[in-house]
Order: C-alpha cells, then sequence, then structure tokens
C-alpha cells in the first residue's frame, strides 16, 4: 500500500512538471500526436469546436459549461485578446440561442498583470452575458490569488448575479469562505482542488478530504444556495444521490468533457442535472497538463490515443 502511493506520488510529481509546450517548441514533429491525444479532452482550437460540441450535448440533455482555455496571461494586450474572445463566443452563443455557463481563469483576462483589470474585464464580461442570457464561472487558481479572486467575485456579483465562483474543498479556509459566500447571490462550483499546495493549508486527497466535500455540500444545500458537485469521484456521487440533494433544483453534477463519459451518462439518463464542461483553444496543452497531473494514469490514456490514432 505504501509503495503503491509512493509510486502514485512519483508519477504526480513527474506530470505535474511536465511542459508539454516546451517539448512541442524542441520537437514540432511531436505536435500531430499531441493533437490526437488532446482530441478526448478539449473540442478543438475554435469556438466552433466548442460550440459544435456543446450543441450536441444540448440535445442529448445536459447542461454545458464553455471554457476559453488560458491562463497566466502577462500582457494587458493578451488579457484584452482574451477578453474579446469570450465576448465573442457568448455573442455566439447568443445568436444560435446556446444556453451555456461560461468558465474562466480571472489570470487569464487580467489578474496576473493588474487586479483592476481583471475587474474591468469581468464586469465587462458579466454584462454581456447577461444580454446573452448567459452565466459566468470564474475558476479558482492556486491559493496565492485566492483572496484576489474572491474579492474581485464579490465586487462583480453584487452588480451581476448571472457570476459564480468556484471553491476548493482542499483549503482549509473553504469553510469561512462558502459561509460568507451564502451572503451573495451567485452559484458556487466545489472541486476538490486542483494544485499542490502547502500541507499547513490543505487537506491532502483523502477520506478527510471526501468528509469536509460532503460537509460543504451540506452547507450549500442547507442554505439554499446554488451549488455545482465538480467531482468525477463515484464515492463523492454515491453520497449526494443518497442524500437526495441531485434531486434539488439548485444542485447539479459537473465534469470534464472527455473525462468518465459513462458516469455523466449514466446520472444523466437517471435523470438527474449533469453539465458538462468543454474546452477551446490553441493553448490545450496547458489543459493537458492539468488533467495528467490531476490523475497520472490519463498519461497512459494519452499515449494510447497517440499510438492508435
Ligand atoms: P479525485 O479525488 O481526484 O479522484 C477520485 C476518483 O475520480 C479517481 O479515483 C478516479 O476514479 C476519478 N477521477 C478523478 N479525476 C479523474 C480524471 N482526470 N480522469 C479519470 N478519472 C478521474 N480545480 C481547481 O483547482 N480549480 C478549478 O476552478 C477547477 N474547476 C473544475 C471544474 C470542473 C467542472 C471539474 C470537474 C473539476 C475542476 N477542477 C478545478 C479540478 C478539481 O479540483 C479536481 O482536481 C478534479 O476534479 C479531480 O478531483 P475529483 O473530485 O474528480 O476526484
Amino acid at each position: 500500500m505504501v509503495i503503491e502511493k509512493q509510486f502514485a506520488d512519483g508519477l504526480k510529481s513527474i506530470a505535474r512538471n511536465l511542459d508539454i509546450k516546451e517539448y512541442i517548441q524542441q520537437s514540432p514533429e511531436l505536435y500531430p500526436l499531441f493533437q490526437k491525444s488532446v482530441k478526448r479532452f478539449v473540442t478543438g482550437e475554435s469556438k466552433e469546436d466548442g460550440i459544435s460540441i456543446g450543441d450536441q450535448l444540448i440535445h442529448k440533455g445536459y447542461r454545458i459549461s464553455l471554457e476559453f482555455i488560458g491562463e497566466n496571461t502577462i500582457t494587458k494586450e493578451e488579457c484584452v485578446r482574451a477578453k474579446e474572445e469570450f465576448i465573442a463566443l457568448m455573442k455566439e452563443c447568443g445568436n444560435r440561442g446556446i444556453s451555456s455557463r461560461i468558465s474562466l481563469d480571472l489570470s487569464h483576462i487580467g489578474l496576473s498583470v493588474n487586479p483592476e483589470l481583471a475587474y474591468e474585464s469581468l464586469l465587462e464580461l458579466a454584462k454581456v452575458a447577461q444580454s446573452n442570457g448567459l452565466s459566468l464561472m470564474i475558476s479558482m487558481e492556486e491559493s496565492a490569488k485566492t483572496d484576489q479572486i474572491l474579492s474581485i467575485y464579490k465586487r462583480v456579483v453584487s452588480e451581476y448575479s448571472n457570476v459564480g465562483v468556484t471553491l476548493q474543498a482542499q483549503l482549509h479556509r473553504t469553510l469561512d469562505d462558502i459561509n460568507e459566500l451564502f451572503n451573495y447571490s451567485g452559484a458556487i462550483r466545489l472541486v476538490k482542488g486542483a494544485y499542490q499546495e502547502p500541507s499547513d493549508i490543505c487537506i491532502p486527497r483523502s477520506d478527510k478530504l471526501d468528509e469536509r466535500y460532503i460537509q460543504l455540500v451540506d452547507l450549500c444545500v442547507k442554505a439554499n444556495h446554488q451549488v455545482s458537485i465538480a467531482s468525477h469521484d463515484e464515492v463523492i456521487y454515491k453520497q449526494v444521490i443518497e442524500r437526495g440533494y441531485l434531486q434539488n433544483p439548485n444542485v447539479e453534477a459537473e465534469m470534464l468533457y472527455g473525462i468518465r463519459p459513462d458516469l455523466s451518462k449514466k446520472l444523466k439518463d437517471d435523470g438527474l442535472a449533469v453539465r458538462v464542461y468543454l474546452t477551446y483553444g490553441v493553448e490545450w496543452y496547458l489543459y493537458l497538463c492539468h488533467r495528467i497531473a490531476e490523475y497520472p494514469p490519463n498519461i497512459y490514456i494519452a499515449i494510447t490515443d497517440m499510438i492508435q490514432g
């Protein structure tokens, strides 16, 4: 058991340090191979790819989230370009009558340049989302950014209730944060947390983390607050289903495109609300790195996809 854990930790550390972009830059001939493996997790490079697959999923009975991939954008020009892409995406959804949640990282639209830029961009995006009948969901990034992200969220949701925010169950602080966020009307997306954080502020993957996750879901349900159970963990879903939460109109399941499609289909076929989180963009290697880091067996899936095409 100890050896298995050490092996899994070793794989995770290799995956976290993977820099697929660097590999591709050094060996451009690898690009088509990586593209084959990424197809499982990313819809394509353009918004048409995301919208078209999203539309198919809506017709099958799923809700959708769409994200234009990007994070830690470090020039103002790139942040403005990202904001404009999100605006174009929302207008296209609006024109085609596609009901979607739009997901984004604040560091994609200005947080790494200047928090005020992220605030102003988010405010503008919230307005466009509202006029197109859409909602926004802010992703949660590493703990060094949590205060800034929550503070920007609170300012914007006070004007636009169609904006929500993601909280990470793995951070000890989340118990306080969630109670504070019940004072705001935006939806909460609850995740375990994808970032490796210092042990004094974080609960590692364990039964204790699963208990904390369920405790946070309990709080959301008691507070009648809209919550997305964003997980691929059957243990979590078993408990949520036993409590009857997925029948509650405030509660939905949310899973990443290409991950546990069997589980999302089963929940949806059982008549429960399931959202699929779709991504697109040329920076797909970032997304592939995250998926491998959070679940190292994905590296084998990626290699198999490359070989089998
Ligand atoms: P884990 O505890 O990691 O794993 C439990 C079991 O679930 C595994 O044994 C396996 O059976 C299955 N499983 C988990 N992951 C995978 C996988 N990739 N492939 C196949 N099976 C898997 N994290 C953030 O920090 N910030 C965010 O803003 C954020 N947004 C997210 C949005 C959505 C919709 C989702 C689903 C996740 C998001 N995450 C985010 C990632 C999240 O924090 C976790 O890292 C990720 O969901 C894995 O945790 P888990 O709860 O799925 O299960």
